[in-house]
């Protein structure tokens, strides 16, 4: 695995491939890995023969400064994981990198409804910072190909939006969520809670999977009050939102309708960590 740090070292490294070929598999990531990563280069590694990995913390997708001081770091371990996994290239930029001109003053995208929805609610700027970064690291690497996990369900709409907005010529491919055997999504938060917060953060895949077994035969409404209930109960200090909502354009879901594709969205707190998942709906095994 090749390790490089400037733009002009990673173009020197792709220097042999046409700009935005399909050889080449993107997949960006903040760091601190899991086995939800690693399918993401294994996926990558399925589409192309070349797999290009990012690790960069972006200072400005993080609403909450303590959230972003906090970010867990392992990039040794990062290291040995990706290689392992097969990555033939490592990006690791500086903040000054990605943006010389500094982090104040960027240019805003479209993001309409998807930024006043759900995340976009809860964490203002954030979208408008994963854009940013997303946007530059696609004019970095080229890539023919770019891989997102569905774990961050509304962040996979925004950069679709994105690809639209700008005309990158890239294609974008969503990998689904790999899951603890308790259901807890991996996540680099995770590794903040304590072991009673780990068993507890449980609740939320088994409350999202209530949800799935109840709907469309109860009101949203209903549903998400009665879901929310059970995360409090089940030891979460508060709930930024859970809701049933259009599996495309995310707008909530008022009546139960089995003819629209429906995905339940959640955010909620445990051990002063927030932890998102969602879960489609209607798409068991018969
Ligand atoms: P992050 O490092 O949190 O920015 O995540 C980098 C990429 O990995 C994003 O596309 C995430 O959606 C994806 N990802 C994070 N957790 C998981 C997971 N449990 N399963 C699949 N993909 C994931």
């Amino acid at each position: 695995m090749t390790i490089v740090h400037s733009l002009q070292a990673l173009r020197k490294a792709l220097s042999g491939v046409p700009a935005h070929h399909p050889s080449v598999a993107f997949v960006p990531t903040m760091g601190a890995l899991h086995h939800g990563h690693i399918s993401l280069v294994a996926a990558a590694r399925q589409l192309s023969p070349t797999v290009v990995v990012s690790i960069f913390v972006n200072p400005t997708q993080f609403n909450d400064p303590a959230d972003f001081a906090r970010y867990p770091k392992s990039l040794e371990q990062d290291i040995d994981m990706l290689e392992a996994a097969g990555t033939h290239l490592l990006f690791l930029p500086e903040v000054a990198t990605l943006y010389p001109q500094g982090t104040q003053h960027l240019p805003a995208y479209p993001l309409g409804r998807l930024e006043e929805l759900l995340e976009g609610l809860h964490r203002p700027g954030h979208f408008q910072g994963v854009c940013q970064v997303v946007h530059r690291l696609l004019e970095a690497v080229q890539p023919g190909q770019l891989l997102l996990g569905a774990k961050d369900y509304q962040q996979c709409m925004v950069i679709r939006q994105l690809l639209q907005h700008t005309t990158l010529p890239t294609q974008l491919h969503i990998v689904p969520t790999m899951r603890e055997a308790d259901g807890l999504a991996m996540s680099s938060r995770n590794r903040r809670l304590s072991a009673d917060g780990r068993r507890q953060a449980a609740s939320i895949y088994r409350t999202l999977q209530w949800i799935d077994n109840q709907w469309p035969h109860q009101p949203a409404a209903v549903l998400e009050s009665e879901a929310s209930r059970q995360l409090l109960a089940a030891g979460f200090d508060s709930v930024d939102y859970i809701s049933i909502c259009h599996a495309h354009t995310l707008e909530p879901l008022l009546q139960a309708d089995a003819n629209e594709p429906a995905v339940v969205l959640v955010a909620a707190f445990l051990e002063g960590v927030r932890l998102i998942d969602n879960l489609p709906l209607g798409q068991r095994p018969a």
